[in-house]
C-alpha cells in the first residue's frame, strides 16, 4: 500500500505522518531525506544528484524518481507514506509510471484555511538557548518573550514572519494544490479537515485508511 499526504505547510503533515509510522507501521518516504542519505553514502544516485548540486543547479525529477523508485522498493512489504512528494503535476504523472495504475492507494489532503496556516505558521517562537518551541496561541510561554524552562529569548524564525508565510503559501496553491485535482480525477483524493486536534485529525485518518483497507 502506498498513500500519499498532502497539506500546505502548517497543516501538519509532519505531525501526522509520525504518528501514522509509529502507530500504524507506516514506512515514511520523503525525497529530501532520502537524497540526503543517498549522498552520504555516496550511492552511484546519489553521486550523480551530488554532480548538479555542486555546480548550484536543482536535482532533476528523473533522479529523484530513481531515488524514490529504490526507496519503494526497499519497504519490503511495509505499507509507504509519501512525504513530500509529488510537488507538481508533472512529478504526481511521473510517480504514475512508476507505481502503474493500482499503485497509489489514497492521497490524503490535510485542509486548513489560509487564514488558520497563516496564524499556526506566525505564531511559533523557539528559545534561542534551548530551542523549546511555543505557540503564542495554543501554547504560550508563561513570561511573554521569555523560555519557561531555561529563561532566555524566544524569538520568531524568519522563515515564520507572516509575510513569508504568506510567500510560502502562495507558491504552495501554485505549484502544489493543481495535483488534488489530478488524484480527484483518479477517484483517489480524500480530504480531512486539517483545522481539528491533533488527535481528531489522526482519528479521521486512521478511519478513512480502514476504509480503503
Ligand atoms: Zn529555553
Amino acid at each position: 500500500m502506498i498513500i500519499i499526504l498532502t497539506g500546505a505547510p502548517g497543516a501538519g503533515k509532519g505531525t501526522q505522518a509520525d504518528l501514522l509510522a509509529d502507530k500504524l507501521g507506516f514506512k515514511k518516504v520523503s525525497t529530501g531525506d532520502a537524497l540526503r542519505r543517498h549522498i552520504k553514502e555516496g550511492t552511484a544516485v546519489g553521486k550523480r544528484a551530488q554532480s548538479y548540486m555542486s555546480e548550484g543547479k536543482l536535482v532533476p525529477d528523473e533522479v529523484l524518481l530513481g531515488i524514490l523508485q529504490s526507496e519503494l522498493e526497499s519497504a519490503q512489504g511495509k505499507p509507504v507514506l509519501l512525504d513530500g512528494y509529488p510537488r507538481n503535476v508533472a512529478q504526481a504523472k511521473a510517480l504514475q509510471e512508476i507505481v502503474g495504475p493500482q499503485g497509489i492507494s489514497g492521497v490524503f489532503h490535510l485542509d486548513l484555511d489560509k487564514s488558520l496556516l497563516v496564524e499556526r505558521i506566525s505564531g511559533r517562537r523557539t528559545c534561542i538557548n534551548c530551542g523549546a518551541s511555543y505557540h503564542l496561541l495554543t501554547s504560550p510561554t508563561k513570561v511573554e518573550g521569555f523560555c519557561d524552562r531555561c529563561g532566555s529569548e524566544v524569538v520568531q524564525r524568519p522563515d515564520d514572519h507572516e509575510d513569508k508565510v504568506r510567500v510560502r503559501l502562495e507558491v504552495y496553491s501554485k505549484e502544489t494544490s493543481p495535483i488534488l485535482d489530478f488524484y480527484k480525477d483518479l477517484g483517489l483524493y480524500h480530504c480531512i479537515d486539517g483545522s481539528q486536534s491533533t488527535e481528531k485529525v489522526y482519528d479521521s485518518l486512521a478511519a478513512q485508511l480502514r476504509s480503503l483497507a
